[in-house]
C-alpha cells in the first residue's frame, strides 16, 4: 500500500544549487571522504550543502548492521583509513565550517567500534579549526564504556546518539540495537566531566503512538538529553520498511510542545528534520555567548 501512498506537499524537497553542491562534492570526493548527506539520501542535501554544511561519515561507507530503515550500504566493511582524520580536518578548513558533525557506520568488527578514529578526528579538526564546534553522532559501541571514554576524553562539543524509534519497534526496525543500551550510552555521557551537550533524535511515521513517544521523550530527558530532534521517516527504497504514516506539520508542532512540556530546552521537530539538520544553529543557541 505504501508504494502508492503519495508524499504530501510538505515533504517536497528544495532544489539544490548545482554549483555549490558540485564544489562541496568534489572537495569531499577528492579527500576520499563520505557524507551521510549522500549515503543516506538525505532530503536536506540542497539546503545543507548550499550552506556549506555536511555530516561526515567516517570509518568507511559500509555498515556491519542492517537497520531496516537505513540506506547506508551493508556488508563487509573497508579497512580503516589512517589518513581520514587529517582529510576531515582539511575538508572542515576548506569549507570554513563553524560546526562539523562526525558520525560513522557501525563497526562491530573493530575493537572499541572505531572509537579511536572518532577521537583522532575530533583532535585533528580542533587542531586545524580551533573555533569549530564539533558534534559526534556515535553508534552504541555495544555499550562499551571503554569506547565511550575514548570519545569523551577528546572532548566533543556535542555527544549525539539517536534512539531512532520507540522501544516496541526496535526488534522490527533496529534488530541488532537495544533501546536500554542506547539510553545507558546517553546516561553515561551525561555524567561525564567535562560535560558535552547531550543530544538524541527519533524518527516518526514508523507506526509509533503519541503515548509511546511521550514515554520515550521522558526516558531521554531523564538520561540527561537536552537537545532533541524529531523528523519524518522516509523510505529510502522499496526494500526498506514502509512508511506507516506521514505526520503532519501540525502534529510535529504538537510533538515539539510535548517535548518542551517535559523540560527539553532545545527541540527541533519537522517533516524534513534529520539528526544533523541545523545542528550548528542549535549548538549556538545552547552555548554561552
Ligand atoms: Fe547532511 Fe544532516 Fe544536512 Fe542531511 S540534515 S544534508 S545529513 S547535514
Ligand atoms: Fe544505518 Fe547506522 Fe543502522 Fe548502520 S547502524 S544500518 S549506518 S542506521
Amino acid at each position: 500500500k505504501e508504494n502508492v501512498m503519495k508524499k504530501p506537499a510538505w515533504l517536497k524537497q528544495r532544489v539544490c544549487n548545482d554549483a555549490v553542491y558540485n564544489q562541496v562534492r568534489s572537495l569531499i570526493t577528492g579527500l576520499h571522504l563520505h557524507t551521510v548527506c549522500e549515503s543516506a539520501d538525505c532530503p536536506n542535501i540542497g539546503e545543507c550543502f548550499g550552506h556549506q554544511t555536511a555530516t561526515f561519515l567516517i570509518l568507511g561507507g559500509t555498515c556491519t548492521r542492517a537497520c531496516r530503515y537505513c540506506a547506508v550500504p551493508k556488508g563487509r566493511p573497508e579497512a580503516v583509513h589512517t589518513g581520514e582524520p587529517q582529510n576531515l580536518a582539511e575538508a572542515a578548513l576548506h569549507l570554513g565550517l563553524k560546526h562539523i558533525v562526525i558520525t560513522s557506520v557501525t563497526r562491530d568488527d573493530l575493537p572499541h567500534g572505531g572509537a579511536e578514529q572518532f577521537a583522532a578526528c575530533i583532535q585533528a579538526v580542533r587542531k586545524s579549526s580551533p573555533e569549530t564546534t564539533i558534534e559526534v553522532l556515535i553508534p552504541d559501541f555495544k555499550g562499551s564504556l571503554t569506547a565511550m571514554n575514548i570519545v569523551l576524553q577528546a572532548e566533543p562539543t556535542v555527544l549525539n546518539h539517536n534512539i531512532e524509534t520507540v522501544p516496541r519497534l526496535f526488534p522490527a526496525i533496529r534488530p541488532i540495537a537495544d533501546y536500554r543500551q542506547s539510553l545507558a550510552v546517553l546516561k553515561y555521557a551525561a555524567a561525564y566531566k567535562p560535560l558535552p551537550l547531550i543530544k538524541s533524535g527519533i524518527m516518526v511515521g514508523l507506526g509509533e503512538t503519541p503515548e509511546e513517544l511521550q514515554r520515550a521523550f521522558e526516558d531521554l530527558y531523564r538520561t540527561g538529553v537536552r537537545i532533541l530532534t524529531i523528523g519524518q521517516y522516509l523510505r529510502p527504497s522499496p526494500q526498506h520498511v514502509p512508511v506507516a504514516e506521514y505526520i503532519s506539520p501540525e502534529d510535529f508542532a504538537a510533538y515539539k510542545q510535548m517535548a518542551e512540556a517535559i523540560g527539553f530546552p532545545h527541540v527541533i521537530s519537522g517533516p524534513l528534520v534529520r539528526s544533523s539538520y541545523r545542528a550548528g544553529l542549535m549548538v549556538q543557541e545552547c552555548l554561552p555567548q
